[in-house]
C-alpha cells in the first residue's frame, strides 16, 4: 500500500507541474495577443505600441521603430514636422 501511496503522490506533483507550466504558456500567449504592434513603414518592422516613436502625418499616427525611420517617412513623404 505505501508503494501505491508513493506512486499517487509522484503522479499529483508531476500534475501540478504541468498544470502550472500550461497556465504559465497560456499567460504568455494572452500577454502576446493583448500587445498592440504597428509596422514600422520604413523598414518594415513591428514595434509594441510602448516602444514605438509616433509619427503624426497627415492627422495620422504612425508608429516607427525609431526616430530615424521617422525622419526618413518624413523625408520620403515631403512632409515637413509639425
Ligand atoms: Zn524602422
Amino acid at each position: 500500500m505505501g508503494r501505491l501511496l508513493i506512486f499517487v503522490l509522484i503522479g499529483y506533483f508531476i500534475y501540478l507541474l504541468v498544470k502550472k507550466s500550461s497556465a504559465a504558456k497560456i499567460d504568455k500567449k494572452q500577454e502576446a495577443a493583448e500587445e498592440e504592434t504597428f509596422k514600422d513603414p520604413v523598414c518594415g518592422v513591428y514595434v509594441a505600441a510602448d516602444d514605438a516613436i509616433i509619427g503624426r502625418l497627415d492627422g495620422q499616427r504612425i508608429h516607427f521603430c525609431s526616430m530615424a525611420c521617422l525622419e526618413k517617412y518624413r523625408e520620403q513623404v515631403g512632409h515637413t514636422p509639425t
